[in-house]
């Protein structure tokens, strides 16, 4: 609590089709006046390990759900948030009630509201995920599988998994810039998404090449630096406003 004021959000832009922003995905953060910035790889490890993760997790959705309110109020209503949610934070009893409390809390529309589970903890708890999603979904709440291709479920499996969306691992974006497109199986991703009923979401974008090969496959959002770094709440108000990526 005393460091409280090192730890907030970062922000990057998903983008449509349309080139307008879809949502937004935060991204904690800690800046140490000694340790410079730590890498939310290090710190949500340790926070899992620790057994704080159900806290830190319920003040990353009460503060990305506060940025939602924020938008409604500049009438971005359409602007959406999508939180990085631990294996632990999803498998309790108490996870439907802390989302209730957050949307309550900051009076926001649960349909604004995305959860990203990584690909690996839903193959390995399938059922008791897909039961918490069905319920979040209920609500109105989305869900996306993270890290999508990396986490080596069986696609029997895949089909049976209550997501709205799947998020390409960056993996198979960097694979663009190394094969010959005959070789690539991001296409196949992007249609499998299709065919289950889901939206493809590609992250980890740097490269115009990238972009047009996953505009020609149909991809529907998109996220990574080529658009944007995660920036803070302001600059990410800013860039809503600026509305640069109509013209790339
Ligand atoms: P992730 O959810 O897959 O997030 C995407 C990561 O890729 C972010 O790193 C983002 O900054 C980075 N990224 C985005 N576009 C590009 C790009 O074009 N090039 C490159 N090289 N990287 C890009 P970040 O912020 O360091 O987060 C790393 C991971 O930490 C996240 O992976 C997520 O698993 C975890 N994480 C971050 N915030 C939270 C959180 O609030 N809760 C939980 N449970 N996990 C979090
Ligand atoms: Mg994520
Ligand atoms: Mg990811």
């Amino acid at each position: 609590n005393s460091r409280r004021d090192s730890f907030y959000l970062e922000y990057q832009p998903i983008i449509d089709k349309e080139g307008n922003i879809h949502a937004f995905e935060a991204l904690a953060r800690i800046y140490d006046k000694i340790l410079g910035r730590i890498s939310p790889m290090e710190f949500i490890d340790i926070a899992e390990k620790r057994h704080l993760i159900v806290e830190l997790g319920r003040i990353i959705l009460d503060e990305a759900c506060s940025f939602i309110k924020q938008l409604q109020d500049k009438g971005w209503y359409n602007v959406s948030v999508s939180v990085n949610i631990s294996a632990i934070q999803v498998l309790r009893d108490d996870f439907l009630t802390d989302l209730k409390f957050a949307i309550n809390k900051n009076q926001i529309p649960s349909e604004n509201l995305i959860l990203e589970i990584t690909e690996s903890v839903y193959a390995k708890n399938l059922e008791v995920i897909n039961n918490q999603l069905s319920k979040a979904q209920l609500l109105g709440i989305r869900s996306a599988i993270d890290d999508f291709g990396t986490g080596y479920s069986s696609l029997s499996r895949e089909r049976e998994i209550a997501a709205d969306m799947i998020k390409i691992d960056k993996f198979f974006l960097d694979q663009l810039l190394l094969k010959d497109e005959k070789d690539l199986i991001t296409s196949d991703i992007i249609n499998l998404a299709h065919k289950l009923g889901q939206k493809a979401v590609a992250e980890g974008i740097e490269h115009l090449s990238q972009l047009e090969y996953l505009k020609k496959n149909n991809c529907d959002y998109y996220q990574g630096y080529f658009f944007s770094k995660p920036v803070v709440a302001s600059k990410a108000i800013e860039l809503l406003d600026s509305n640069d990526f109509k013209y790339y």
